[in-house]
């Protein structure tokens, strides 16, 4: 079969659940990581025989998209902020409005001192801490998870990215203190609701793990709070907590910062959505 051939019935199934774009883009990443080929190399051999192996590898990758896998989980990897991650069912696929949060902390400390410590709260794949990490090559960067299993992703990926973090293995909840003095603290924790679960992907639903994504319908920011509660003792006078928040709650996300004493700043993201918070500790 040329890949012509393989392209087009790939495509013929795909097409029925997944708009065609979408369907087209997973051909080009799936031709980049079985057969190293760009879509400008494809483009020009389109004659080009598929091996029986290969062939096997996009029959399974068809399946397992048809199956509504996301495609992250089936290339095992994914970029995020420029950077290569490693990911899998353990961990939370990197999502790009959590980009416009790295860049929200670098762009405030750009005129500042970067000799810092900042700690991730919830880290998962790692992708915030490690792409601060490489973007502040003279901070210490910390960063916690409850799962060893993410941590072990979170650990692999901050080798292959070549950049020193400080990992342990913690539930937030039921930690007293942070032990130790930060200049700024980020975290993506669950803060999805349950309610919320009837309006989202199959492929988050099926594959992705809940204790990244989920929250009581009753309590959906019991994260916030008790984050919101160690961060203000932790953080240094004018330290900054950062946030990534449920596009639903941001008013009642931000009133929580600031009973906790917090100066506070909303922002949407790239669809227009809540989605980023800072609170700064005063001096
Ligand atoms: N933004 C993610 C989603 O929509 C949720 C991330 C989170 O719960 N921290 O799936």
């Amino acid at each position: 079969m040329t890949i012509t051939e393989l392209k087009r019935s790939f495509l013929a199934e795909l097409i029925k659940e997944y708009p065609c774009e979408e369907a087209n883009s997973f051909f080009g990443l799936l031709t980049e990581a079985y057969l190293g080929m760009s879509r400008f190399q494809v483009a020009l051999q389109r004659e080009k025989e598929i091996s029986e192996t290969d062939l096997a590898k996009f029959k399974s990758a068809k399946q397992r998209l048809l199956d509504q896998e996301p495609i992250q989980h089936i290339l095992g990897k994914t970029e995020f902020f420029g950077l290569h991650f490693q990911v899998s069912k353990k961990v939370l696929v990197p999502r790009p409005e959590t980009e416009e949060l790295v860049q929200w902390i670098l762009d405030d400390l750009e005129s500042e001192n970067k000799k810092i410590q900042l700690l991730d709260i919830g880290a998962g794949s790692g992708c915030i801490a490690i792409s601060l990490a490489k973007n502040l090559p003279e901070a210490e960067i910390f960063a916690m998870d409850i799962s060893a299993q993410a941590l072990e992703t979170a650990m692999l990926n901050a080798e292959n990215n070549k950049v020193v973090i400080n990992f342990a293995e913690k539930d937030v909840l039921k930690l007293e203190e942070l032990g130790q003095d930060f200049n700024v603290i980020v975290s993506n924790p669950p803060y999805v609701r349950e309610l919320e679960k009837a309006d989202m992907q199959p492929n988050v639903l099926r594959y992705e793990p809940g204790t990244a994504l989920y929250v009581k319908d009753d309590d959906p920011l019991v994260f916030y709070r008790k984050i919101a509660g160690l961060a203000q003792k932790a953080l240094v006078p004018g330290g900054k907590l950062y946030f990534e928040i449920n596009q639903y709650l941001g008013p009642e996300t931000e009133k929580l910062l600031q009973e906790y004493g917090f100066k506070t700043e909303l922002r949407k993201d790239i669809y227009g959505n809540f989605r980023m918070l800072k609170g700064v500790k005063e001096t």
